[in-house]
């Protein structure tokens, strides 16, 4: 009997150890993919709400995981809200708080490199990362991806591009003579220029599958920046198609270009699903700023204004995460959360540390503890050259929009903030901590669009050097 009680005895232990042994073997970093679209509104998702507008694939992220209802981004344009996400941190901290210019003879126009961004960190961490589409942190050969951290590189380096393979005209950055010249260049392929063939954003979602597939048996970084559903609206008959119940022409092409970026959603899910790492994949989806909705046609339902503007419209946007068997399915998270999440949330989940101070939180022990208070007390926003700036604390917001829009709004019960508040301490006590915030702040490090005249007469030769008049 004694003899039998050690033998099984021994029996568990082996059973255990063999256990605990698999369990490490199988823990390998979790690959990490961010699908970031360009002025896509608050409601242009399904899982937002959108009736007209389908989305099923990029809607399976929700459903795999967790849709943010307040989830923001650190900015309400594309370049300094892109600097926020790739470092984790507030982008005014290193004065990248203006959209850059495309000047590709300028080391400071764009993420400076004293600044670490995620594919650098997870460099060190044995990473294999591939950027895709707009990339939009600096056309100086010191700024590019590939020397930024990223092993593979597909897109454009400037803030936007056409759609359409005829329209690329220009071999390569030597023939712009203009801000917007760049819209039309040959694609990179790393350091090469080369001949596509397809639509823009269906040749981005064919690389973004291929680089899932040659790096599915190590720990992998994509960042997956599509330029749709951003002007200029292109979209070819195959998407129109889908979308000729909107009446209206500039939504209907925008709600195309929309169709084809949920196609490309769907064949990376379905990419990780052949290759059997969804379950070991992050994956996050948002876009980089609210939807210009006069521009492009986008709508951001019940918030107020889009793109630019430093209300809801501008700055919260559609926001979703997916990490199955880690975080729970079919939730929606409430409590605030910024762009500046991802990067934190993927050090703490990899173990590496950071080189710089992050501001953003990790989210994933917040969405496996909803007991948890949310990750952030307060966000800030600013915007140096108009002026404006907001402040989040709890469902509190004031925000100073412009000389008349300057108020206290109470999200909880105000969405659309229309109805502001007496000022009273809540927004004495918010303006003091916003300008203790914005204190710290250096001066905005480059020229950018906005100053773009003054920009071209102090550097004529902008293009080709850097010599001043
Ligand atoms: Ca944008």
């Amino acid at each position: 009997m004694r003899l039998l009680k050690y033998f099984i005895c021994i029996v568990v232990l082996i059973a255990i150890t063999t256990a605990v042994i698999h369990k490490n073997k199988s823990e390998t970093p979790p690959n990490v993919i961010i699908i970031l679209t360009d002025d896509q509104g608050y409601k242009d998702v399904g899982f937002n709400g959108s009736k007209d507008i389908k989305t099923p694939h990029i809607d399976r992220i929700a459903k795999n995981g967790v849709v943010f209802s307040n989830g923001y981004v650190s900015y309400a344009v594309c370049g300094p809200s892109r600097a926020g996400l790739i470092t984790g941190r507030y982008q005014d901290r290193f004065g990248f708080s203006r959209n850059p210019l495309f000047a590709p003879k300028d080391s400071t126009q764009g993420l400076p490199v004293s600044e670490e961004n995620l594919a650098e960190a997870l460099k060190r961490g044995g990473y294999t990362s591939m950027a895709i589409g707009k990339w939009h942190l600096g056309a100086h050969p010191t700024l590019r991806p590939l020397q930024r951290g990223f092993d593979q590189f597909f897109g454009f380096l400037t803030g936007g591009h056409k759609y359409f393979p005829k329209n690329w005209t220009k071999q390569d950055i030597s023939e712009v003579t203009a801000q917007w010249d760049a819209y039309n260049t040959k694609l990179l392929k790393n350091n090469k220029r080369i001949d596509e063939t397809e639509y823009l954003t269906d040749a981005l979602s064919r690389e973004a599958v291929t680089f899932i597939k040659e790096n599915k048996k190590k720990p992998f970084f994509l960042y997956l920046a599509y330029n749709a559903p951003h002007t200029p609206l292109q979209a070819t008959a195959k998407y129109l198609a889908r979308n000729t119940h909107i009446k209206d022409k500039k939504r209907r092409t925008y709600a195309a270009m929309i169709s084809a970026v949920d196609d490309g959603v769907g064949s990376v899910l379905d990419a990780l699903k052949k290759h059997n790492i969804t379950d070991n994949t992050i994956v996050f989806f948002l876009s980089d700023n609210g939807g210009p909705e006069t521009k492009n046609g986008s709508n951001n339902g019940p918030l107020r204004d889009g793109k630019g503007s430093m209300h809801e419209g501008g700055i919260r946007v559609p926001f979703a995460v997916q990490w199955p068997g880690v975080i729970p399915a079919g939730n929606i998270y409430e409590n605030p959360v910024i762009s500046l999440d991802i990067f934190a949330t993927v050090m703490a989940q990899t173990g590496i540390t950071p080189r710089n101070a992050l501001d953003g939180k990790d989210l994933i022990k917040h969405l496996t503890n909803p007991t948890l208070p949310g990750p952030h007390q307060t966000l800030f926003w600013r915007n140096y050259d108009k002026q404006t700036f907001a402040i989040r604390k709890d469902t509190y917001k004031y925000v100073q929009d412009g000389k008349e829009k300057i108020g206290l709004y109470n999200l909880s019960k105000d969405i659309g903030e229309q109805y502001p508040l007496k000022a009273d301490s809540i927004s004495q006590n918010l303006l003091e901590t916003h300008q203790k915030w914005n204190n710290a702040n250096p001066l905005p490090a480059f020229l950018g669009l906005r100053q773009n005249r003054a920009y071209n007469k102090k550097y004529p030769k902008r293009y080709h050097d850097l010599e001043k008049y």
